[in-house]
């Protein structure tokens, strides 16, 4: 493959010029790690064909940071002057939106007004947001003896390789990007080789909003080359990383080498407490939300769902009509979709089996239970990964369902009595990533939220994230935080300076 882009026209009609390179100092080059089709996953059609990067291509961009990060023309930026190209960024991101939605809509399947509204949205929020962080990260003062003092000086980290999922390729982008660039840090960004074309198109704005070469690298691979040569290079002084917990578990080992700093944000099967005090429409509203958005494919997903006794068969009942109203399935162009295809094959026939499991393990099927293949509307339901959406009751904790990350439109009910009995099974799981509550008794919503183990809780609602509130796990579902003030821990070193005054040894 030689050519570096490709004239595209989407299945809404949009036109643009997909680049197929690696983004290596502000140019598209060819890669060496073989290619990567993406593929439309609502018709199994091909989009197109871009390069993947070797280990020598990862490295060819490490190098390029690694040379970007000592380069007057980022080292000496004034502060401010960064933030004005993250603000540079963000205007250029709100000028494509509608190109940027249509590529992510069309490689990840998720529907394109949610892709437009919430994901673009989402992109823009956060790169502005930490625009303005660029020009306040202070250090301290510290006096220390009579005639000595410190400070600290707040620095870069260096070289940060970027290890981004599937699920909201430029979201996941934006959300670290951002605070990256704030801090003065230079990247190596490898996208999910689920969704790689985006974050090329990313590229280009990078290149147009004045980013000097080298500062921001785009390389597409594969987990296992390009990715894991990210992992090991020695030049790289630290990964943040999105995806499953054994990927997870995987790059902590291998950052172990060269004892890199890392922020790893992973799995999770977060609970959703319904108490009877509740208000029920609501919590069945953001019940479904808190699981069936996003084709069930979000990190935080409330996927376990805690229902007291004395409503419960009430909820169920609410909740069946609620997949039924509310659970359109389709492709991501027609406007009524709710839910599009799975991203992939995989991850398809992944859900598929756990849905079975669900079978043998004796849970009931209240919806769904296998692949969407309804016909009519403007969908061919006999192609592509459609799921229908599934609901199991007559559930217990033990059941693999119940236990195991499922990544799709499936989720659990089960039953409860107490409020002790229920933060108990809601804790115990190794994960700890999101959780709600669902109450209208304001001391029992902010006690159980402190009692959940989790690293977010949201009371009355499901799946609130905001660029201006830390965003990560405890357990196994994450180490470190993205977003708010914390992010900038994550990009951030603290060096002291002590200063002797005097002349007392
Ligand atoms: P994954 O963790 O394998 O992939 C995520 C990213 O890590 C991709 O960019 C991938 O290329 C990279 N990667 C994979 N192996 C690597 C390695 N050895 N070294 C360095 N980088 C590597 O996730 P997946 O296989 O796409 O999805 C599988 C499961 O992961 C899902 O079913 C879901 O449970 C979970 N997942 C979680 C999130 C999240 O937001 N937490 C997102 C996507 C997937």
């Amino acid at each position: 493959m030689s050519d570096l882009s490709v004239e595209i026209t989407a299945p809404n009609g949009l036109k643009y010029t997909q680049p197929t390179g690696l983004f290596i100092n502000n140019e598209f080059v060819k890669g060496n790690g073989g290619t990567i089709t993406s593929i439309d996953p609502a018709t199994e059609k091909e989009i197109a064909t871009i390069h993947a990067a070797s280990a020598e291509d990862v490295d060819r961009a490490v190098r390029a940071a690694h040379a970007a990060l000592k380069d007057p023309s980022w080292k000496k930026l004034a502060a401010t002057d960064r933030g004005r190209l993250i603000a540079r960024l963000a205007d250029l991101v709100d000028e494509k939106r509608e190109t940027l939605a249509t590529i992510d809509s069309w490689d990840n399947g998720k529907p394109y007004s949610v892709a437009l509204n919430e994901d673009l949205g989402e992109v823009s929020l956060a790169l502005r947001y930490y625009s303005g962080w660029a020009d306040k990260t202070y250090g301290q003062t510290i006096n220390t003896a009579p005639e000595k003092f410190a400070y600290t000086l707040r620095q870069p980290i260096g070289v940060v390789g970027q290890i981004i999922p599937w699920n909201y390729p430029l979201s996941m982008a934006a959300w670290k990007l951002g605070p990256a660039l704030a801090c003065g840090n230079t990247v190596v960004l490898k996208p999910a080789e689920q969704t790689p074309l985006s974050a090329l198109v990313l590229g280009q704005l990078i290149k147009e909003a004045g980013f000097p070469p080298g500062v921001v690298n785009v390389v597409n691979g594969y987990g296992r080359e390009a990715g894991a040569a990210l992992v090991e290079h020695p030049l790289v002084d630290k990964i943040a990383f999105t995806g499953s917990t054994a990927t997870g578990r995987q790059i902590m080992k291998m950052a172990s080498a060269t004892l890199k700093n890392i922020t790893l944000e992973t799995g999770g099967k977060s609970p959703l407490l319904v108490f009877s005090d509740c208000d029920l429409e609501q919590a069945v509203k953001w019940s479904h939300a808190g699981i069936m958005s996003n084709q069930g494919q979000i990190c935080t997903a409330t996927s376990r769902i805690f229902v007291q006794k004395e409503i419960y068969n009430t909820f169920i009942e609410k909740y069946k009509e609620a997949v039924k109203s509310t659970s359109k399935v389709g492709n991501q162009w027609d406007e009524s979709t709710f839910q599009g295809p799975q991203v992939t094959r995989a991850q398809y026939e992944r859900i598929l089996s756990y849905i079975d499991i669900g079978k043998s393990e004796g849970a009931t099927v209240l919806t769904g239970g296998g692949p969407y293949r309804e016909e009519g509307g403007n969908t061919d339901f006999n192609k592509g990964f459609f799921i229908a959406p599934t609901v199991f009751t007559n559930v217990n904790d033990s059941m693999r369902i119940c236990k195991e990350e499922i990544f799709g439109p499936v989720v659990v009910i089960a039953s409860f009595e107490t409020e002790e009995e229920v933060i108990a099974r809601a804790n115990d799981t190794t994960y700890g990533l999101g959780a709600s509550v669902f109450t209208r008794d304001i001391q029992r919503g902010h006690r159980v939220a402190a009692e959940i183990e989790a690293g977010m809780v949201w009371i009355n609602s499901s799946q609130d994230s905001d660029p201006r509130v830390p965003f990560g796990g405890v357990k196994q579902s994450g180490i470190g935080r993205e977003l708010g003030e914390a992010g900038l821990e994550a990009y951030s070193q603290i060096k002291a300076v002590h200063v002797n005054m005097g002349t007392i040894l």
